[in-house]
């Protein structure tokens, strides 16, 4: 690893202003909820009286059920006419091509003698929408069906967070920000949300060791003090890592078997928030918990992140070398992996 990825630029003006009410989190989405609508062609056909809409749907969804065409209504409205979709094609193929070889489009057509006109191409949307914003615009080529999903909704208006759960998340990166500035280095911050504490912090540390990078160096401590409760055995004083502030009071948690014990232990008041089981298992590294970052993750620390189980990762800095997150890839998205969290970064 270059030891240029370790240089963090505290001379930027993100590292400047540590007021955390300016600090504002935008949702990191696959590319396919861009407001961006792909097109494909099909073949198209007006019919030619509303009277035979509804005979004319059925007779074509019994003979030519288009499967590749789902996502569309069969039937469009256009200033009192109406079109019909017929099947996906390709723009360079005969008007007469259909997917399916067993299906001769002339024969099924005979059966709608004089009630559909000639069959013309037309561009429509070539997938169902994800987001109210891609259904206005794929409803301006052909109505579409559209399911929205409100937690979609809310990250891509950027209306995901309550103000109480804002307030933490911008504490929390206003503290791992101090941390960097504070030390020079990337840091990294575990936050239990649902408890409104630090589970521990961590500073990039490759003087020590190589792999020390900062995410690293707070999942270890993650893993360490889990070790601990474990292992029962009362974490020293100069060890506690979990800090506060609730309703303006400084919190010292009384360290990391307290964690375990009201989370991990078999008593989780927040597990529908902190995503903990509840069955007396052992608490497995960052399920449940949020991880600040003052910078982007390389690959080593996105994939530790997936392998610790956290729950959302958020991050300050753009890692335009290495950064795994937007920057050089998103191991966020990768289908294969097992465990996929949520990212934000700082606007
Ligand atoms: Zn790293």
């Amino acid at each position: 690893m270059s030891s240029r990825v370790g240089v963090h630029n505290v001379n930027d003006p993100l590292f400047q202003s540590m007021s955390s009410d300016n600090l504002m989190f935008v949702a990191i989405l696959e590319k396919n909820y861009d407001v961006h609508v792909e097109k494909c062609w099909v073949q198209i056909a007006e019919i030619v009286s509303s009277k035979n809409v509804s005979s004319v749907v059925r007779y074509l969804n019994q003979k030519l059920p288009a499967p590749k065409l789902q996502h569309l209504k069969r039937v469009k409205q256009d200033k009192g006419r109406f079109w019909i979709a017929l099947d996906i094609i390709e723009p360079e193929e005969p008007l007469e091509k259909i997917q399916c070889p067993a299906i001769c489009l002339t024969d099924v057509l005979a059966g709608l003698s004089g009630k559909l006109g000639p069959i013309i191409k037309a561009e429509v949307p070539n997938r169902g929408p994800l987001t109210r914003a891609q259904f206005i615009e794929c409803s301006k080529l052909w109505p579409v069906n559209f399911h929205p999903e409100k937690n979609v909704e809310k990250l891509v208006s950027n209306n995901v967070f309550s103000d109480e759960e804002l307030q933490w998340h911008q504490k929390m990166m206003a503290r791992v920000l101090d941390l960097s500035r504070e030390h020079g280095q990337p840091s990294a911050l575990v936050s239990d949300h649902s408890r409104e504490i630090v589970v521990a912090e961590g500073v990039d540390d490759r003087k020590s060791h190589p792999l020390l990078h900062a995410t690293m160096a707070v999942v270890e401590e993650v893993a360490k003090s889990q070790r601990i409760s474990s292992a029962n055995v009362e974490s020293d004083p100069e060890d506690r890592i979990y800090r506060g502030d609730k309703n303006g009071e400084k919190l010292i948690a009384s360290g990391v078997a307290e964690v375990y014990d009201k989370c991990g232990g078999g008593e989780c008041k927040a597990e529908a928030s902190c995503g903990r089981d509840n069955d007396g298992e052992k608490p497995y590294l960052c399920t449940g918990w949020d991880v600040f970052l003052s910078r982007e993750p390389c690959p080593m620390c996105a994939m530790a992140l997936v392998h610790s189980r956290a729950r959302r990762v958020f991050f300050a800095q753009a890692n335009s070398q290495v950064g795994s997150l937007v920057s050089c890839c998103q191991v966020q998205f990768l289908k294969s992996l097992n465990h996929h969290y949520q990212v934000f970064r700082l606007r």
